[in-house]
């Protein structure tokens, strides 16, 4: 299975992604994540990627589909994945779509979670007392914020064409949110 859980910064895509991993038994697969890593290890995509990230900016689509395609040809990933902050772009969606059809796989479903930004907002700047994350700071929060409604926020109309979305609302306590994404989940597979 190929599910992709959508949603804006501080959604809780992060945090619910563990469990939907676990019940579906795929790898996730966070662009985000691997990003850090690169900048970690000091890696010359690491270092490219940076530039974007620190100021809130969207890493271009080609790099970004670079990287998600090498994560896709590991072992783990043959049968499928659970993508997180990924796609964000319109293009992005349509490469991965593209990718997957090419293996005889598709887009199975997407968990959108839905949040208002002044939701958002408060989360994201708790989030900043306990994190490392220098995009977590306030002025980049806003401008991800910005990138996603104008980038990402159109990815979902796209995929409501392409494939099936489960809408959640994210406004609830994590317990919550994840118990009704386990019960859209149980719905997919029954
Ligand atoms: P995230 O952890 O998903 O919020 O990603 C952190 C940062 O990495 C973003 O603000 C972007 O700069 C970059 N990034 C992660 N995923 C993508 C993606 N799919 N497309 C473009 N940039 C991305």
């Amino acid at each position: 299975m190929d599910v992709i859980l959508f949603g804006p910064p501080g959604a809780g895509k992060g945090t619910q992604a563990g469990r939907v991993s676990d019940a579906l038994n795929i790898p996730h697969v966070s662009t985000g994540d691997l990003f850090r890593k690169n900048l970690k290890e000091n890696t010359a995509l690491g270092q490219l990627a940076r530039s974007f990230m620190d100021k809130g900016e969207l890493v271009p689509d080609e790099v970004v589909f670079r990287l998600v395609e090498d994560r896709l040809g590991e072992d783990d990933a043959m049968k499928g994945a659970l993508y997180d902050g990924f796609p964000r772009t319109v293009i992005q969606a349509d490469l991965l779509n593209r990718f997957l059809i090419g293996q005889g796989r598709g887009i199975s479903a997407v968990i959108n979670l839905n949040v208002p930004d002044e939701v958002l907002m408060a989360r994201i700047a708790r989030r900043r007392e306990v994190s490392q994350r220098v995009d977590d700071d306030a002025e980049v929060v806003q401008k991800r914020l910005q990138v996603y409604h104008t980038e990402t926020a159109p990815v979902l109309g796209w995929l409501r064409e392409h494939a099936n979305v489960i809408d959640i609302d994210a406004t609830k306590s994590i317990e919550e949110v994840g118990e009704s994404i386990s019960a859209a989940l149980e719905s997919l597979r029954g």
